[in-house]
């Protein structure tokens, strides 16, 4: 349920209807907004009795929330999400794109890439130092040397950095040196992971779990919210199904689905979708043409060499032209991607 106030509502009827709520044993979280003060009601079983709150002074109204997600509803926030990550915004009217290695192997791969995919137009670097790899066998990332290795990335090139946490025990870590801590697929019903990244207070990127149905995948988002950190940008790369022609199946419905049930920025990794690099630009154009706010791709200077997901990542020629592609596509939707949408 939402509380909504009076435009001119005062802070002490705010904080009197906050008490309100909480008397009768719900969690009450007031959400400034653009023209109202809403105030939403949390952690209740069923449903809560309006006319507890109605007759209170400076309510204008009470709305039944009908999703089982809360925070992240364009409900509680009809207004976007925009978020900050140093000068790089990522949310509506800005299409981010974040490019770099599966993984940091060197700090000459790491600042090789970084060079190609800045000059071609990229925002934020990626790139993993802890990595979640289906066989035990394969690299499993530098650990904590890959950490360092991103931060002199940030500091020679300026671009913020994006990179993957897997467990509880390294959170400390990645969160000292991530400008945006990445969840991957295999963690995003990790419950306490998403918990200690509600407490969080960097950005949270948070992929779509390879079976995860929207409904999951917002919940998720739910307990970073609900946990303390509002920022969170959610990530589509693709779910299983029973394709063969590509690594997983890029869902691009769910990015209108998104963006008219979330305020969330949300993004596209086309890479672990296709699992090939022919398939990462085409799978980019239309990501961008369906109105996501920005894309994440796996870049390498020498894909066959990468010690993992080379056969996904484009070469810096290929992104170069991804990039002037996507420019060319979010001009022709100009205002904002936001009208293409909409039409
Ligand atoms: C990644 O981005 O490096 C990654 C492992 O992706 P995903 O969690 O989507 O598989
Ligand atoms: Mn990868």
């Amino acid at each position: 349920m939402l509380v909504v106030m009076d435009q001119k509502a005062t802070t002490e009827q705010v904080e009197a209807v906050s008490a309100a709520i909480e008397a009768r044993g719900f969690k009450a979280r007031p959400i400034p907004g653009g023209e109202r003060v809403a105030i939403g009601v949390l952690h209740n079983d069923g449903p809560v009795d309006s006319s507890l709150f109605l007759g209170l002074p400076g309510v204008r109204d009470v709305i039944p929330v009908t999703k089982p997600y809360k925070l992240v509803s364009r409900e509680f926030q009809p207004e976007d999400t925009t978020l900050q990550v140093g000068d790089v915004a990522i949310g509506n009217g800005h299409m981010t794109l974040i490019a770099g290695p599966c993984a940091i192997e060197s700090k000459t791969q790491a600042l090789t890439i970084a060079r190609h995919i800045q000059k071609a137009g990229a925002h934020l670097f990626r790139g993993g130092a802890f990595k979640p790899r289906t066989s035990p066998y394969s690299f499993q990332g530098l650990g904590e040397e890959g950490l360092k290795i991103l931060a002199e990335v940030r500091e020679t090139t300026g671009m913020p950095v994006v990179t993957e946490v897997m467990d509880n025990e390294h959170f400390d870590l990645v969160e000292e040196y991530a400008d945006v801590i990445q969840i991957g697929t295999r963690n995003m019903q990790n419950y306490s992971l998403l918990r200690r990244a509600g407490q969080a207070g960097k950005p949270v990127l948070l992929k779509r779990g390879m079976s995860a149905t929207v409904d999951e995948w917002l919940m998720a988002a739910e307990y970073i919210i609900e946990g303390g950190n509002s920022q969170v940008i959610l990530c589509e790369r693709g779910v299983r199904t029973f394709v063969r022609h590509s690594r997983n199946t890029l869902d691009l419905s769910a990015i209108p689905v998104i963006r008219r049930e979330s305020h969330l920025p949300v993004i596209v990794d086309p890479s672990h979708a296709a699992g090939r690099r022919e398939q990462v630009i085409p799978l980019s154009r239309a990501a961008v043409a369906v109105g996501a706010h920005g894309l994440m791709v796996e870049v390498h200077h020498a894909p066959d060499e990468a010690l993992s997901d080379g056969a996904q990542s484009l070469h810096p020629q290929q992104f170069e032209k991804l990039c002037r592609q996507v420019r060319s596509i979010v001009n022709a939707c100009r205002p904002g991607p936001v009208e293409l949408i909409d039409a």
